[in-house]
């Protein structure tokens, strides 16, 4: 097990350290697992090591809870606000954003989005 300190980027006992393809499982009678990706040898005893050296890389908090925040900064960042009453609230501001279409003279579609209840409406320029 000469590998395992310095290649580890699988989620779970039964995946290849060197390629990240899932292993053939282990049926008992044979003394190696052969990757179907590389054709690499593992030792059985892959599939209970993996599990121990990984598990605090993919159980990482940090990793994950950094991850979370970007999607909702991105969601929250829709765009400019401008003023516009939503039909739905009442709410008198929205953030918009513009969307290109295939060519110049199709012109744009803005997306206007509700800062309150979310609700979303497209208007063509
Ligand atoms: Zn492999
Ligand atoms: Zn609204």
């Amino acid at each position: 097990m000469e590998r395992k300190s310095n290649s580890c980027f699988i989620t779970a006992p039964g995946f290849c350290p060197d390629c990240g393809s899932i292993l053939p499982l282990l049926d008992g009678r044979k003394t190696v697992v052969t990757c179907y990706a590389c054709k690499r040898k593992w030792d059985p005893e892959i599939f209970g090591d993996m599990e121990m050296t990984c598990t605090i890389n993919f159980n990482s908090k940090d990793t994950y809870a950094s991850v979370k925040e970007a999607d909702d900064s991105e969601d929250e960042a829709d765009g400019p606000i401008v003023e516009r009453s939503c039909p739905q609230c009442q709410n008198d501001k929205m953030s918009y954003a513009t969307l290109q279409l295939r060519s110049a003279d199709e012109g744009q579609t803005v997306f206007y989005t509700c800062t309150k209840c979310k609700h979303k409406e497209t208007e063509n320029s």
